[in-house]
């Protein structure tokens, strides 16, 4: 069994919203899930579990592996072995687990520009500084060269402090490393809280697509730019991952070309003995069983239920060429298939699923998705504080 963890950092593109009633809009006055004790809000790791399965899963076609049950089941499932299954109410577990995204660089006004406020204890706990300066209670200490001034606002709140060199790993922007003033605890926590995302939205009827009367309601959301760091811990107790290389062997088994361009055309009428690729997308956890006829009572129930069946493999057929095809889907281990998930999640987001221009979160430490064109995705682009200012909700009261 082979044990791996690795922290990966998220910033936020969209305001986050997960709600403390699940991770749906919906109810009014919504509060978000928040750190026991700290009052600091996070993003939940069941919800992140959830959301990165779901994209993993169409990436390879898999809908059926996508919920949260009546999964394939397969071992050979890259997505199943992962997340883990539920088949006929029995549940496989998965070798993956995902940690709560905690809040360690929170974005705030300041009349020198936007700056991102955290503490010593976040620093070392994201693992980006094992030794930060700690400012006395109720004072802070910035980055050199942000001000030459002995105080500064943090929202509407002005605190006096110092400046000194901070050294961060891991991957944050430049322009977020150099724009950072260190806290205690206690004043963080306030300083989030009257410092988050305040909107007002309305419901909206699902079968009239209008608002309904009277259902005015506010919520509350972590701002655009703000980085939060979870552990992604892999505990591969099977030691069996299903690979890319393990599906080519697959695939060759069953005498298809490497090619994926070669594979013959299925033939549209259902052959009468199975076909080698139907026992391969059985092994692949694309389909299941061929219909027994000796299960139907009624003739005509039977051919219905083969017509599907080979409409499935027909579909599956072009789906796992496409997946073969598809270069920027290697996966060697069950933390690509994490990072699949969460390179989703930049463009669809997580929490408030079905909202669009929400909750979308970029992986700062993956690989980007479109690795052919690394060259678009310039450092500038990782974080515009111009963002920020269109965020004009973002109001801790005075302004
Ligand atoms: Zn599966």
């Amino acid at each position: 069994m082979t044990t791996n963890v690795r922290k990966l950092y998220l910033i936020t593109l969209d305001p986050v919203h997960i709600g403390t009633g699940g991770y749906r809009l919906g109810r009014v006055d919504n509060t978000i899930v928040r750190e026991v004790g700290t009052r600091v809000p996070k993003i939940p790791g069941t919800a992140i579990h959830g959301a990165v399965r779901h994209y993993a899963a169409h990436r390879f076609g898999k809908t059926r592996c996508a919920g949260q049950r009546d999964h394939c089941g397969q071992d050979t499932c890259p997505i199943c072995y992962t997340f883990g299954a539920i088949k006929d109410n029995r549940a496989k577990a998965g070798v993956v687990s995902i940690s709560d995204a905690r809040i360690v660089l929170f974005p705030v006004y300041s009349m020198f520009g936007p700056v991102w406020i955290t503490t010593p204890e976040r620093l070392k706990d994201a693992g980006l500084m094992d030794d930060s300066p700690t400012p006395e209670d109720d004072k802070a200490i910035w980055s050199n060269g942000l001000t030459t001034k002995e105080s500064i606002n943090l929202g509407w709140l002005m605190v006096e402090g110092k400046a000194e060199s901070f050294n961060l790993n891991g991957n944050i922007p430049d322009q977020v490393k150099n724009r950072i003033v260190v806290v205690s605890e206690a004043l963080f926590t306030h300083i989030v809280n009257s410092n988050l995302e305040v909107r007002t939205s309305v419901s909206i009827n699902p079968e009239t697509g209008a608002a309904e009367e009277g259902a005015l309601f506010t919520y509350e959301a972590i701002p655009r730019t703000t980085i939060l760091w979870m552990d992604v811990v892999v505990r591969d107790f099977k030691d069996n991952f299903p690979s890319r290389e393990n599906w080519e062997k697959i695939i060759q088994e069953n005498e298809l070309p490497d090619n994926p361009d070669e594979w013959e055309n299925l033939p549209d009428k259902i052959p009468e003995h199975e076909h080698p690729v139907e026992k391969m997308f059985r092994i692949l956890g694309y389909v299941d069983e061929r219909p027994n006829e000796k299960k139907y009572e009624d003739r005509e129930d039977f051919e219905k239920a083969m017509k599907k069946y080979w409409e499935e493999i027909k579909k599956s057929s072009e789906v796992l060429k496409a997946v073969m095809k598809n270069n920027n889907l290697n996966w060697e281990d069950p933390f690509d298939i994490v990072i699949f998930g969460l390179q989703w999640a930049e463009h669809l987001g997580i929490g408030g699923m079905g909202t669009r221009g929400f909750g979308r979160v970029r992986c700062l430490s993956c690989p980007s998705s479109s690795q052919e064109t690394p060259s678009e995705t310039t450092q500038e682009d990782q974080v515009a504080p111009a963002q920020m200012s269109d965020s004009t909700s973002n109001d801790g009261g005075e302004g």
